[in-house]
């Protein structure tokens, strides 16, 4: 089986300071706090893939330059999901000249834009008038963006996606739903959320990572609930609209799964939902080629 991680971090502590995002991994978080390079990732993956889509970590600007440098001799593909701030006020020309300084020299391809929006302290933050703007030029300029919400951002992404229609968008994580094994309060909210986000044509829904609700908890993904939500995502996403990513290095400090193993949760889940065997090389390979316009050739 091809393999496209479509959701990888890699990250320099001495290059960024001692966080990811604004204090995040704690202080004490022993298998976060830590730098984490393609080498270590390729090492680890031992063979199983062929490459990685990276995602921004932190909100500065110059981790797009140093992304962009960064890559290992058995990737076959690389590209990268950036950060710029959203909330200033851009013409579509100005926007074009910071993307510009994203991808001049530049080894891996810039695909798409994110922002943690989910650890906004405002959840309807992917509605206010200057990110839609925003979002909706980057779709003009052919690239995608990365939604990284919760449960409470469904109704704000919802706005944004309706009013970003020439824009291609994908859901990190499901939107993070509870994969722990315990009763989950928001399930019903999530439910009606993602299903109206699953109307929008232009949504395409990232199969990656375990959550919990409480963000910080480390704990070892459920199979059964890993199960339950992917199925639920595959039938209102549709198969051609999923992709597989690990999540790497978040899962493996917070889930104690190495891409292999990640991958084989995954791999039961997409099964369990119905999608038969000859079909896991879109999942794992041949949508995120699609969907962020990858060059596989
Ligand atoms: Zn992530």
């Amino acid at each position: 089986m091809r393999v496209i991680d479509g959701h990888v971090h890699w990250f320099d502590l001495n290059e960024y300071g001692e966080t990811w995002y604004k204090g995040w991994p704690s202080k004490s978080d022993k298998e976060l706090r830590k730098s984490f390079f393609p080498l270590d990732y390729y090492n680890s993956s031992n063979g199983s893939v062929d490459g990685a889509v990276h995602v921004q970590v932190a909100h500065e600007f110059d981790e797009n330059l140093w992304v962009g440098k960064q890559n290992d001799e058995r990737e076959k593909i690389g590209a990268m999901v950036c950060w710029i701030d959203l909330t200033q006020e851009r013409a579509l020309e100005e926007l074009k000249t910071v993307v510009n300084q994203i991808t001049l020299g530049s080894e891996r391809k810039l695909v798409s834009f994110r922002h943690v929006a989910e650890a906004e302290s405002n959840p309807d933050w992917l509605s206010n008038p200057n990110v839609i703007q925003n979002v909706k030029n980057i779709g003009v300029l052919g690239y995608n963006f990365d939604l990284l919400i919760r449960t409470r951002n469904l109704a704000s992404a919802s706005i944004l996606v309706q009013n970003a229609p020439e824009t291609q968008f994908v859901i990190d994580h499901m939107a993070k739903p509870d994969v722990s094994g315990d009763i989950w309060n928001e399930e019903e909210k999530w439910k009606l959320g993602i299903e109206k986000l699953s109307h929008s044509k232009n949504v395409w829904c990232k199969l990656s990572g375990f959550y919990a609700d409480d963000a910080t908890r480390s704990f070892k993904p459920d199979q059964n609930r890993v199960n339950y939500f992917v199925s639920k995502c595959v039938g209102l996403f549709g198969k051609e609209k999923v992709f597989w990513g690990s999540d790497w290095p978040v899962s493996l400090g917070l889930n104690q799964t190495d891409v292999n193993e990640n991958i084989k949760i995954y791999k039961k889940s997409i099964l369990a939902s119905g999608i038969e065997e000859d079909y896991l090389d879109n999942i794992f390979y041949q949508n995120a080629v699609s969907f962020y316009r990858l060059s596989s050739d």
